[in-house]
């Protein structure tokens, strides 16, 4: 096409606010007429592959350069629009494999993702003048939207496949500007059409809290104190998660809560997790977050977890917390 190999490209429009790069180069290729594969070939030949891997999450140098250099957004806001923004907030040492904390696993297999990782918000959908997906979306924490107070969806509800926008133009005859990224790729469906449903929260304090790490990372307003909260509530979500069965720490809670106990995948962890099984852990980890020493003095006392647990395989231990399980070292010490 020609204009494409001049320096900037003829349409060349900034990411929308917490926009994806992977959403923002879709849109931009689509904005050309174009394919998303045959823009990409176009302008990065077949040689650099583009979507053999989760570009949001493993964006290469060259990517990030070229589309500074022809859209002419800064390299930091392009950047900004990768997962690798959130390293020393949701996560602390870059991985090229394996799952990143917080971080939602795609489970990209053949250039399908076979996970549910990417999250959307209907009614940020049907709002947005152009459909397209958040970065936050990804963030395994956010299980409802904190504009709109509706629960996220991880799947198209018509057909049950995982988002995945790249896709779309496949189902779509050679002029693809009117490709939405709101379409379910597989059947069509338009995801902004899923039902927007209030979260619940077992308490209105658990609400709070979840909402306010929610806003604040979408603010870039997350301080050392929650960022070292949520290296806290990861280790809490991975005592949830883990296979070994004399921790007892999820079922505990659920009882103390009142709550419905679902049954955890163990061989999954909080990233490989659906939504719904998400936000319903994330309760329980708030729940002990809010009111810390209490709650966990009576889940030690019900033998649900060992100070052994609080402190194994947590590397990244913050002061504060090294300092305040030390309490619940001594096993004789009644509480
Ligand atoms: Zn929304
Ligand atoms: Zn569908």
């Amino acid at each position: 096409m020609k204009g494409l190999t001049s320096p900037l490209w003829p349409i060349h429009f900034k990411p929308l606010p917490d926009e994806l790069l992977s959403s923002w180069l879709v849109r931009l290729a689509h904005s050309h007429g174009l394919k998303v594969q045959t823009f990409c070939n176009l302008i990065f030949g077949n040689r650099l592959q583009v979507w053999n891997r989760d570009i949001d999450r493993l964006a290469p140098d060259w990517l990030i350069t070229e589309l500074s250099d022809r859209t002419g957004a800064t390299i930091e806001q392009v950047m900004n629009t990768t997962l690798q923004s959130y390293q020393g907030i949701l996560y602390h040492r870059q991985r090229a494999s394996g799952t990143l904390s917080w971080i939602q696993s795609l489970k990209l297999h053949h250039r399908k993702f076979e996970g549910f990782g990417l999250q959307f918000c209907p009614e940020c959908l049907t709002k947005d003048r152009e459909p397209y997906f958040r970065k936050s979306w990804r963030v395994a924490f956010n299980t409802f939207c904190t504009s709109h107070h509706c629960i996220l969806h991880d799947r198209c509800l018509d057909c049950g496949q995982g988002a995945a926008f790249h896709r779309n133009d496949m189902r779509h005859a050679q002029y693809v500007k009117t490709v939405s990224l709101k379409e379910c790729y597989y059947c069509g469906f338009d995801l902004s059409k899923s039902p927007s449903l209030p979260p619940k929260y077992e308490s209105r304090d658990i609400g709070i809290f979840l909402g306010d790490l929610s806003q604040k990372l979408l603010d870039g307003a997350l301080g050392q104190a929650e960022i070292d909260n949520l290296l806290v509530m990861h280790h809490f979500a991975k005592l949830m998660f883990t296979r070994n069965s004399r921790v007892k720490l999820y079922s505990h809670l659920c009882n103390v809560l009142g709550a419905d106990e679902i049954a955890l995948d163990t061989k999954s962890d909080i990233e490989g997790a659906d939504v719904d099984t998400r936000h319903h852990v994330l309760q329980a980890i708030a729940y002990l977050m809010v009111n810390l020493e209490p709650i966990l003095r009576r889940a030690i006392a019900g033998k649900a977890v060992r100070y052994n647990h609080l402190k194994k395989d947590f590397d990244d231990m913050p002061g504060w917390y090294e300092g305040f399980i030390k309490k619940f070292s001594d096993w004789r010490r009644p509480y």
